[in-house]
């Protein structure tokens, strides 16, 4: 650039650079956690995910995993996948659109349309890719988009880029959903409405009340979306979820692959119009990779038993409730709902929940930490597997206990605070 004289103009002495923001203090928490041994995030596990995995050399007992129906590791699922290397190789390198569609995603789209009574299915490369695009594609100029607060990022990430209006209600409260609908409808020229929900919600374990929403959808004329991440497999006739269970009809689906059917990958399932309009104009269909022919073969193999195997859900269910009852009889601060394989664990500070995640490690229990804002409060999120055993579960519960018992955490949290000022961090991690 010139400055008209043609000599060339010096840039600003300080100008910000990118990187600035880099070095924050979370980052500097969150290293600090580490040296400590408090770190829950990045953990290498190093042995497939079953009831108990390998880690650090020794075998604790896995609560941190959504493997919910313990698919993963089943020898039908394992073989498919296999089979399907051998038949189709590692990777498909294209997108859905020009060359990266297999007859395993036209085999996997019929089953779970089938399996969630829609008329079509549109298979996507994760369950996030799934909700970010139906949401960003449908959602135009006008229209608007109503998000439970609770929902998964994804779905209000697809909202955030979509050209319409993104409006939250309160979580699991109809009035307010009903509220927000009622003074969009009252603008002049207000264009269409979708409300999304999870079906079960991924932290809490809750269920939405479909009933009541659905009813709300259809006095304002709004098109509901149930995200059944994780309540596919798990609840409903043949583990079809929780509109399933309800007796409610959606007018979208979405699941995905990374929970009880043992892979990676994603669905929508709708009217064929709408998943034909998805086909033509989803930009996360049409600018990523498609799904890896293992992930669509272990997935179309895990849905296959998924929706035979009853026991996998009586089973799974019957132990998230001895673990919720066993810790709430230990004093513990337990949400969630009966008919959910997660069981939360409230703990509310920051390394209050760190020390209890650590102390559990350390009695060979591994489990999840979730942070703001990811959720509201620190928490445990503990959950359960088909594989898992009573005797799993009353493992845990002796090291929940014996932590307990012991005032583990206080003395922990104690004896850090005097020999390092550790402080509350004032940025919470992203993590969840
Ligand atoms: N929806 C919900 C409710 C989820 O919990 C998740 C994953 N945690 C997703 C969507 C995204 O699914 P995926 O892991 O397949 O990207």
């Amino acid at each position: 650039m010139t400055n008209g004289q043609g000599a060339a103009e010096a840039p600003p002495t300080s100008s910000p650079d990118i990187f600035a923001k880099c070095p924050s203090k979370t980052l500097d928490d969150y290293r600090a956690a580490e040296e400590l041994g408090l770190n829950p995030f990045y953990r290498e596990l190093s042995s497939e995910i079953g009831p108990t995995i390998r880690y650090a050399g020794t075998e604790v007992v896995m609560l941190g995993s959504n493997n919910y129906l313990g698919l993963t590791t089943d020898p039908r699922v394992k073989k498919a996948a296999m089979e399907a290397v051998a038949r189709y190789g590692t990777g498909v390198t294209g997108s859905r659109l020009l060359n990266g569609t297999l007859p395993l995603h036209t085999e996997l789209e019929e089953l779970l349309a089938d399996w969630v009574g829609m008329e079509r299915a549109l298979v996507f490369t994760t369950g996030y890719t799934a909700n970010l695009g139906l949401i960003s594609t449908l959602v135009q100029d006008g229209d608007a988009v109503f998000c439970d607060s609770a929902a998964h990022a994804s779905l209000v990430d697809g909202a955030r880029l979509a050209n319409g209006a993104l409006r939250a209600f309160f979580h699991n409260r109809p009035n307010s959903l009903k509220r927000g609908l009622r003074s969009w409808r009252s603008q002049p020229g207000a264009g269409g409405v979708l409300v999304a929900v999870d079906g079960i919600y991924s932290m809490e374990g809750d269920w939405a009340p479909l009933p009541e929403i659905k009813a709300l959808c259809d006095q304002y004329e709004a098109r509901l979306l149930v995200d059944e991440a994780h309540a596919l497999g798990v609840v409903g006739p043949q583990g079809a979820g929780t509109a399933a269970a309800t007796g409610v009809r959606a007018d979208l689906i979405m699941g995905t692959f990374s929970k009880s059917l043992a892979s990676c990958g994603g669905f929508i399932a709708g009217p064929a119009d709408v998943i034909g309009f998805l086909r033509l104009f989803c930009r996360p269909i049409l600018f990523t990779a498609s799904n890896v022919p293992a992930s669509l073969a272990a997935a179309l193999t895990a849905a296959k038993i998924a929706r035979q195997e009853d026991w996998r859900r009586e089973v799974v269910l019957r132990l998230a409730e001895r673990l919720r009852d066993g810790l709430a009889d230990l004093g513990y601060d337990v949400g969630g709902n009966t008919q959910s394989c997660i069981v939360p664990v409230h703990v509310d500070d920051l390394v209050g929940t760190g020390l209890l995640w650590r102390a559990l490690l350390d009695r060979g229990v591994y489990t999840n930490c979730s942070l703001p804002p990811a959720v509201p409060r620190p928490m445990l999120r503990t959950s359960v597997m088909a594989t898992h055993t009573e005797e799993h579960v009353d493992r845990a519960l002796d090291a929940f206990g014996e932590i307990a018992r012991e005032g583990i955490v206080d003395a922990e949290r104690e004896r850090l605070l005097a020999v390092w000022q550790l402080d509350e961090p004032s940025e919470p991690s992203q993590v969840g």
